[in-house]
């Protein structure tokens, strides 16, 4: 379980993120959202290490760390809103790139890849690049290169923004499925029936909260 408390953020003196206070849920699928500009993807980026809070405090399994700390740990997975896939490997090279990088011998990482690839629908496209795939397939690889890692907590900014309208009920499906084997789940979105179609709970961003 991730806590966040009184998290607050400011943008060259303008307050964004105002004592964000919510619980990630082990097993869960937690909502952010909020329109446009609120605040969403920074708080994203801060709960994945990839910004710094201004204050707060964040605590991993009821002791405090930090977001950068978690970082190391690997402990969060993103998977970012344009998929930010590297356009120059191949689909396979997208998913083992991190972990070889990491340590993790190349077979290892290749066997890791190739389960994920299998479990995404994505065997076929093994030796693709990310310019031959279609939206629905780069947004199953960026969350394969996620899981590559073994992440706890699997975070989305707008799953849905960057798809067709009738891919999205297949990635409400994808949310839902890794759910149901345990994955603890962050979606970021403005999109809220997407929200209501795979959240367990919703935190509105410049609202302080709302079931939480
Ligand atoms: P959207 O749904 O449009 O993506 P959002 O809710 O995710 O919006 P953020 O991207 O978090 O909103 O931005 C919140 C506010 O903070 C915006 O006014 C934005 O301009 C500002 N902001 C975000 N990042 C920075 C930054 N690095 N420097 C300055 N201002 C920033």
């Amino acid at each position: 379980m991730l806590e966040l408390k009184n998290i607050n953020k400011s943008f060259n003196g303008r307050p964004v993120l105002k004592n964000v206070t919510l619980t990630i849920e082990d097993g869960k699928t937690l909502a952010i959202v909020g329109p446009s500009g609120v605040g969403k993807t920074t708080l994203l980026r801060i709960i994945s290490g990839l910004e710094q809070a201004d204050s707060g405090t964040m605590i991993w399994n009821g002791k405090p760390t930090t977001a950068q700390a978690m970082r190391k740990q690997g402990i969060i997975g993103v998977v970012f809103q344009n998929f930010e896939l590297f356009p120059n490997l191949s689909v396979m090279r997208n998913i083992t790139l991190a972990p070889t990088l990491q340590g993790v011998d190349q077979q290892q990482a290749d066997a890791t890849a190739k389960k994920l690839l299998d479990q995404l629908a994505l065997t076929d496209q093994e030796k693709a690049y990310p310019y031959s795939l279609s939206g629905g397939q780069k947004q199953r690889v960026a969350i394969a290169r996620a899981l590559a890692l073994n992440p706890q907590i699997l975070l989305y900014d707008e799953p849905t923004s960057a798809l067709d309208p009738l891919l999205r009920e297949n990635v409400a499906e994808m949310v839902n499925q890794f759910k149901a084997s345990g994955m603890t789940q962050v979606v970021v979105t403005h999109d809220m029936d997407f929200a209501k179609s795979v959240a367990d709970t919703t935190y509105h961003v410049g609202k302080g909260g709302d079931d939480q």
